[in-house]
């Protein structure tokens, strides 16, 4: 039977519509395995705030005619304080919002966000990605101290590694944990082919992780097909890119709908569906996706699905033993 409810409330015609955004192109780091298209300069890049003004995609926001979950994603979304800080202000501070979320390298100054006041600081959770290829743990370090004396909600420490990097992880999880109390995110690198090759090299390479990632998570972050699966998340997810396009979340297509949107002007006509839909992608990796599909309940149940995941893992790494969702 599919799976319904929860603070989504999959399978009904009022779920929370989930949407990400892609901010911009324009990045500050160059990670081998990065999956998106970045650009060192802002001139070059797609971004958000040169194609619409901040006022234009925020009342594009307010019209979409469901309560909302937002994720931000870039390239870096921090570089541009001039547009991502009214953005953020006013976004928050829309009734119908019921999430926010921001990925985010935390390479970037507080001091040029001091104009979003500090309760909508408290509300926009940071997902900050430490890449040890691009800055070392002390740099790293200080710049997230920084950030949490802000008043920034960091929500997760993702550490991204390459399977050589995965022995240095409870150095790196305790290091947070004492200095923090954040959860540090064992994320492997997903094409070092060591992840997803031959079975036999796989599961060795998975073997580290097997005690860090509970069994569900192990495997889409390493690699274990989706395709053909029953989702929700298409079902009630949308990207929209830097220039205002939106299309159904992983590249879903269903019959009955045009492929794209003009999200700036007719984002009164996002139509989230009470069924789920069959994946149309080989693997999928991101844990606030996956939480969806029909097979990872108790996954996707709340609306903070950072805290939910974190929940799952803690739990797991003290008890790798037990079931754990
Ligand atoms: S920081 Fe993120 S967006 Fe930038 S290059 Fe690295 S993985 Fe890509
Ligand atoms: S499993 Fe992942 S890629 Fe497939 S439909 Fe669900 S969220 Fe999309």
């Amino acid at each position: 039977m599919a799976r319904s409810g929860g603070d989504y409330r999959l399978g009904t015609d009022e779920p929370v519509v989930i949407i990400e955004l892609g901010v911009t192109s324009w990045c500050n780091y160059r990670c081998a395995y990065c999956v998106t298209e970045v650009h060192a300069r802002r001139g070059d890049a797609r971004h958000a705030f040169d194609h619409h003004p901040v006022d234009a995609w925020v009342a594009a926001f307010a019209r979409v005619p469901y309560e909302l979950s937002l994720l931000c994603r870039g390239g870096e979304p921090f570089l541009d304080h001039d547009g991502f800080a009214p953005f953020l202000t006013a976004m928050t501070a829309l009734p119908r919002l019921r999430y926010l979320r921001v990925d985010t390298n935390g390479s970037w100054s507080p001091a040029r966000y001091d104009a979003v006041p500090r309760p909508a600081r408290a509300r926009v959770q940071l997902n900050v990605s430490f890449h040890p290829t691009q800055l070392g743990l002390d740099a790293f370090a200080r710049r997230v101290d920084a950030i949490v004396a802000a008043g920034w909600h960091v929500a997760m420490i993702n550490y991204v590694m390459a399977p050589g990097q995965a022995a240095d992880y409870p150095r790196v999880r305790d290091f947070f944990l004492d200095r923090h109390g954040l959860y540090v995110n064992p994320n492997p690198d997903a094409y070092d082919p060591a992840w997803t090759d031959l079975p036999r090299v796989r599961r060795a390479a998975q073997d580290p992780l097997r005690a860090l990632l509970p069994a569900l998570d192990l495997a889409r972050k390493t690699g274990t097909p989706t395709a053909g699966r029953p989702c929700f998340f298409p079902s009630i997810a949308y990207f929209v890119g830097p220039d205002g396009v939106a299309a159904r979340a992983c590249d879903a297509r269903l019959p009955d709908e045009p492929a794209r949107l003009d999200f700036l002007r007719d984002s009164a006509r996002l139509r989230p569906r009470a069924a789920p839909v069959p994946c149309p992608q080989p693997t999928c990796l991101c844990l606030d996706r996956y939480a969806f599909l029909d097979d990872a309940e108790p996954r996707g149940r709340r609306i903070d699905l950072l805290d939910e995941y974190v929940e799952a893992c803690r739990a797991h790494q003290r008890d790798p033993g037990a079931a754990s969702g």
